[in-house]
């Protein structure tokens, strides 16, 4: 159905490039498919003139008749074509199609109108199959209306065939090319969601959702994971253990839904008080664990000191009443010997020495 839809939604006048940039149809490669096709030498620009003159222009009206009584006969085309436009309209743009065909080949515009044509089809539902069976319906309607004068110049009839053949495999060229690129579109589309997708996934499942720190299972794995790294690069290792102090009697006085909001403010001012790329995971309740690398013990007494000072730094307001809010931290650095827990297991003594010390300070361990 020679593919004439294109015209309906833009001229194409005027317009940037868009869909030879997207295909990458530079000068260079322009230059290429017409050389693949056989359409390279500059003389055969005058063919398309030629073809217009001798076969279209006389013949407009007979080759649309048989062209589009052909089609009509092939399953699905009615309806496909039908729901789109009616008789009238197709065969208009039919015409304007035909009569520009093999008309200034080796420019850009005949790329973009031909690239903008496939697409087209392809939108509407075209299947692929039909619209390359069309171009051959065509090719035979043209080459059967080359008038009979040429016929008996055997070397313009030769070269006149030669021309259909060329400009209509360069035109199908160009429709293939729309229709692979919707395609290879589509696959990227798809590919973007399932990756979208599997990011917050990911996102989801080592994340706490309240405080958008990272959750009890990230901060094993990645304490783990830094163990094993202080001990290949033998590089200090040290972790805090950290606890709100009188948690309990915020929500009992101000509601649960106060306390959640005093958790999230005080897990942003614990990660404006340690250094980047200090982990800090949220691990229990008001729990928090944080994984300083390559730091010793007297580095982690300032994190620590400095989380302390910002999450008091402030009372927090909430309906007219002010919070204060404070933090107990015990600080451990890793040994030789040390798994996750027993690691942990000294912070969370040097936490509790500091609870017993009254709160709101910082203690080592041992
Ligand atoms: P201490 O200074 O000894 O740590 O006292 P505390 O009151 O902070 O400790 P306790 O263990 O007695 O209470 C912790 C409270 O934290 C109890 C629990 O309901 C509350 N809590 C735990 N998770 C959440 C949460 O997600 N949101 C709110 N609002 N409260 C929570
Ligand atoms: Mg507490
Ligand atoms: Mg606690």
């Amino acid at each position: 159905m020679a593919l004439m839809l294109g015209w309906q939604l833009k001229d194409g006048l005027g317009m940037a490039f868009e869909l030879c940039e997207s295909r990458g149809f530079d000068r260079e490669a322009i230059a290429q498919r017409l050389s693949l096709v056989g359409l390279a030498r500059p003389e055969l620009r005058a063919q398309g003139e030629a073809l217009q003159d001798r076969v279209i222009r006389p013949n407009c009206d007979a080759i649309l008749d048989s062209f589009y009584s052909s089609l009509v006969g092939i399953e699905g085309f009615s309806k496909i074509v039908g729901e789109f436009s009616d008789a009238d309209r197709l065969r208009k743009t039919q015409s304007r199609y035909l009569q520009s065909l093999g008309v200034g080949f080796d420019q850009r515009q005949y790329f973009e109108e031909r690239l903008r044509i496939g697409s087209v089809h392809n939108r509407i539902g075209v299947p692929q199959s039909l619209y390359q069976c069309s171009f051959q319906t065509l090719q035979f309607l043209l080459i059967r209306h080359i008038p009979r004068h040429l016929q008996c110049d055997r070397s313009a009839f030769e070269n006149m065939i030669e021309f259909i053949l060329k400009i209509t495999a360069l035109d199908m060229s160009l429709a293939v090319e729309s229709y692979c690129a919707a395609k290879m579109f589509g696959l990227e589309e798809s590919l973007k969601i399932v990756r979208g997708e599997r990011e917050r996934l990911h996102h989801l499942s080592v994340t706490d959702w309240l405080t958008d720190l990272h959750n009890h299972s990230f901060s094993r794995q990645y304490l783990t994971e830094s163990l094993d790294r202080a001990r290949r690069e033998e590089s200090p290792l040290c972790v805090i253990m950290a606890d709100l102090d009188h948690f309990k009697k915020i929500n009992d006085v101000h509601g649960h839904l106060v306390g959640d909001q005093v958790l999230r403010i005080a897990a942003a001012r614990m990660i404006s008080g340690a250094r980047t790329g200090d982990e800090i995971g949220r691990y229990g309740g008001e729990e928090f664990l944080f994984i300083l690398r390559n730091t010793d013990i007297a580095e982690g007494q300032n994190v620590a000191e400095r989380v302390r000072l910002r999450v008091n730094s402030d009372s927090v307001r909430s309906k007219n009443t002010e919070i204060n809010v404070s933090l107990s931290l015990g600080v451990a650095q890793a040994r030789a010997a040390d798994n996750v827990d027993t690691l942990i297991d000294r912070a969370d003594a040097a936490l509790y020495a500091a609870k017993l010390a009254g709160r709101d300070c910082v203690r080592l361990e041992g």
